[in-house]
């Protein structure tokens, strides 16, 4: 007896394979991995299975000959045409529940399957300020710290104080700390390794009917306010809500240009030589867009490098995939038919163009699985 019939996914945050989250073996969903990301590309798995609890994640992986891939909203990853060549676990748990308080936080505990803007969306309502600005980003809470996610100024690295993982070499579950996550800009240990199954984290928000600081010029002038004032939890929502619906960067089943992964490249971060080299090079075009950080680096837009190597909003590559018609970062599978080897075509022919007029390398955020650029 299968549980296929009832595990059809769906276009939402996270898409829905919960209906019988199970480990049997007996009742592993067969299938395109496509159905399960956002990108709506991805050939079929040999074997799927949905966990809805952090045991079962554990007894899901221990039980899975290798390799196994852990996948949860699909919207940070491009899998490859091909499939995946071994058994896929789908974090379907879900809980948030209260570890800790006093008069000024809260500390939440949120299952991995959690959907995100699920949780963001309570804390606004309970008054716990901390995550009002990551509104609206696709795909689970178990998947933030992954590549500590980040947008209109804040990132989760500010706020988790623990991730509690599986960790699939010592056959061990623990509490790491957040100073031992390795948090940077878009990244951390957990990314692009296999070790670490994250089965909850911990969140330590703030009691405050306001925002913290508004830190993005853009958000700021969107709420009609100055950069450093805060506002109401429930307008920081709606106004990056707002934004972000306007770049394509909300999912919606009925506009294409949300059929992506989000950012298809981060920022590039350079040292004070190459930006110095880039300054020169982009002269007759005025300096692109940088935010200066630690240790003399510069982190420049990719969005302005790929636009002003030539690629518009729109651009269209072979095979159904375009650039958004919203957001210059955003690659889409604008037909809904695309396959993956065609979006990567695009993106190398990007990435290859920026390199060629502006001496910059630019570098995917998704995780690509099965599949290079
Ligand atoms: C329209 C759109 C807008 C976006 N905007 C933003 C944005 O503003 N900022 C931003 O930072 N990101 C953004 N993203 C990217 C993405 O939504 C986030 O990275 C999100 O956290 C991914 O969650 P997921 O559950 O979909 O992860 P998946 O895509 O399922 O997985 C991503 C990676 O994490 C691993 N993983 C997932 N869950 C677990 C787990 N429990 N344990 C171990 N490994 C795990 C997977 O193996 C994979 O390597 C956007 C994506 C889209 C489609």
């Amino acid at each position: 007896m299968g549980a296929t019939a009832t595990c059809q996914p769906k276009v939402k945050g996270v898409p829905d394979a919960s209906a019988q989250p199970t480990t049997d073996a007996d009742r592993a969903i067969p299938g395109p991995l496509a159905g399960y990301t956002t990108l709506r590309t991805g050939g079929p798995a040999e074997r799927i299975v949905a966990a809805g609890s952090a045991d079962e994640l554990v007894q899901a992986v221990r039980a899975a000959a290798e390799p196994v891939l852990i996948l949860a909203g699909g919207s940070n990853v491009v899998i490859g045409d091909a499939g995946f060549p071994g058994t896929v676990v789908l974090v379907r748990s879900r809980g948030m529940r209260v570890i800790a308080e006093d008069a000024t936080s809260v500390t939440v505990r949120v299952d991995a399957g959690e959907p995100w803007d699920d949780l963001v969306a309570a804390t606004v309502t309970n008054g716990w300020a901390g995550l009002e600005c990551l509104s609206g980003i696709p795909g689970s809470t178990g998947a933030t710290p992954i590549q500590n996610v980040g947008a209109y100024g804040q990132e989760v690295a500010e706020t988790i104080t623990g991730v509690e993982v599986y960790d699939r070499v010592e056959g061990t579950r623990q509490v790491i700390p957040a100073a031992d996550c390795g948090f940077a800009y878009r990244g951390s240990i957990f990314k692009y390794v296999d070790r670490w199954v994250v089965l909850s984290v911990d969140f330590r928000l703030t009691r405050s009917p306001l925002s913290g600081p508004v830190r993005y010029a853009e958000l700021a002038r969107a709420l009609g306010v100055e950069v450093g004032d805060q506002v109401p939890l429930a307008d920081a929502r709606a106004v990056v809500l707002r934004l972000r619906a306007g770049k394509g960067m909300v999912l919606d089943a009925n506009d294409p240009d949300t059929r992506s992964v989000g950012s298809f490249f981060t920022n590039p971060v350079l040292d004070r030589a190459t930006y110095e080299q880039l300054l020169e090079r982009s002269a007759e075009l005025g300096d692109p867009p940088a935010w200066p950080g630690a240790d003399g680096l510069v982190k420049v837009s990719a969005a302005w490098l790929i636009d002003r190597a030539g690629f518009a909003k729109g651009h269209p590559g072979e095979g159904g995939v375009a650039i958004s018609s919203k957001h210059t970062l955003a690659l889409t599978n604008r037909s809904g038919t695309a396959h993956t080897s065609d979006l990567l075509t695009l993106a190398r022919t990007i990435r290859d163009q920026v390199h060629a007029r502006f001496g910059v390398t630019l570098h995917p955020e998704p995780v690509l699985i099965n599949c290079t650029l």
